[in-house]
């Protein structure tokens, strides 16, 4: 390692609290798909900092209605009338069936905001007790206590308990379970149509269908967590539209603001009047400065129509994959993804892979010690996805 990376790194022991397993890497600037350390090493950026970055490091376009906001005017707090929060409200509820946006800055709130509608809803429009959110093994929904719970991983809870009450998870694919796990005080079911933190997990068709159908039944809501799979990376604006569903709910954030922290709740007008004034609220959420930029990204994703270039050059990435895996068969055990959220699960352990994909500039994340996964930007040449094909088939290979 360098003494640039070390200086950093010693630094940070120092002022940081430990939370954080880092890469080695200390990065110091990005453009489009390529990022540069401090010691202006390149990489080809798979990971585009967890599926957030869809237009690349530093989108010149971005940057311009970034820097012109900036001019203008950042926060008032939401005791005003906004009208970069309409804008961007309205580009958003133009993608989908939802008829209501609430805005905050993160994956957790987003889905704090949906538990808390959902129950609400319930309360106070249907009257009934129903308060119970039922996840699924394998999710992931954010840290905050409350999504924690949902979460429902003690790995990830250990050490913070009591948790809030009122969730209950189910195994995947399991439609007798989830119906039995279904009573009169449960208020949804919430998950993601491909379990990102999960190691890249679509779920069966199928069995999305027979969830949704369940939920109608129970007059149960449904809520689809979008907040890594959605935004045109699995190749529909939102994930839940590749299979025509139509959730109650939707909770977003990642992609949202390529990088500005941002977060939104989409609901059906239904829905929506479980919340009246004061329900809920944050100090930032969409403010001007965060809105007025995710109003341009989605206007972007829709102009290039970034939901067919994701589906295009992932599915011929995942073909490459597919066939390496063929040539393979005793490295790798299976290729998952939809679009461009891509996971590649091996046999042989990922961290040495890992470790050398990065010596040879390609950053991506490992999931649980044996899957490589990729999130790269949704705008990423696609010279760069064939490279990276033909460097993890030599690393594999000599491995
Ligand atoms: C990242 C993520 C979250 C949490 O988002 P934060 O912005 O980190 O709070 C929630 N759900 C899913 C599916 C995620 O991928």
């Amino acid at each position: 390692m360098s003494q640039a990376f070390d200086a950093v790194k010693s630094l940070e022991e120092q002022l940081l609290c430990r939370s954080y397993s880092r890469y080695p890497l200390a990065i110091a600037r990005g453009k489009g798909a390529r990022l540069w350390d401090v010691d202006g090493k390149e990489y080809v950026d798979l990971l585009a900092g967890i599926a957030v970055a869809a237009l690349g490091h530093c989108n010149d376009e971005v940057c311009a209605t970034l820097t012109e906001q900036a001019h203008l005017l950042w926060h008032v707090s939401n005791l005003f009338y906004q009208e970069p929060q309409l804008k961007l409200a309205r580009l958003l509820l133009s993608t989908t069936h939802h008829g209501k946006a609430f805005f905050c800055n993160s994956g957790a709130e987003a889905n704090e905001a949906a538990i808390k509608l959902a129950r609400r809803y319930m309360r106070t429009i249907k009257q009934r007790d129903a308060f119970e959110i039922i996840t699924l093994n394998g999710c992931f929904h954010g840290r905050t206590l409350g999504t924690l719970a949902a979460t429902g991983r003690e790995s990830l809870s250990a050490g913070f308990t009591p948790l809030p009450e009122g969730f209950k998870q189910v195994p995947v694919g399991n439609t007798a379970m989830l119906e039995a796990a279904m009573t009169p005080s449960t208020a949804a079911v919430l998950l993601e149509i491909v379990q990102g933190e999960g190691g890249i997990v679509p779920l069966p068709e199928d069995w999305l269908r027979s969830v949704e159908s369940l939920c109608r039944k129970h007059d149960v809501l449904f809520i689809c967590d979008e907040v890594q799979a959605g935004f045109c990376r699995t190749g529909k604006f939102w994930a839940f539209q590749n299979y025509g569903l139509t959730p109650d709910i939707i909770s977003t954030a990642k992609s949202l603001a390529n990088g500005l922290p941002m977060g939104a709740m989409l609901a059906t007008d239904e829905v929506a009047q479980g919340f009246v004034a004061g329900s809920h609220a944050t100090t930032f959420g969409g403010g001007a400065l965060a809105s007025a930029v995710a109003a341009k990204v989605v206007e972007i994703m829709l102009r290039d129509h970034l939901a067919d270039r994701a589906s295009q050059l992932g599915g011929r990435l995942k073909e490459r994959l597919c066939a390496m895996q063929k040539r393979l068969p005793d490295k790798i055990r299976e290729i998952r993804g939809l679009g461009l959220m891509i996971g590649i699960e091996l046999l042989i352990p990922g961290r040495p892979v890992w470790m050398e994909l990065l010596h040879r500039g390609y950053i991506c994340n490992l999931s649980h010690e044996v899957t490589l996964r990729l999130l790269p930007p949704l705008t990423i040449d696609e010279a760069d996805l064939t490279n990276f094909s033909a460097t993890l088939e030599d690393i594999l290979r000599s491995t």
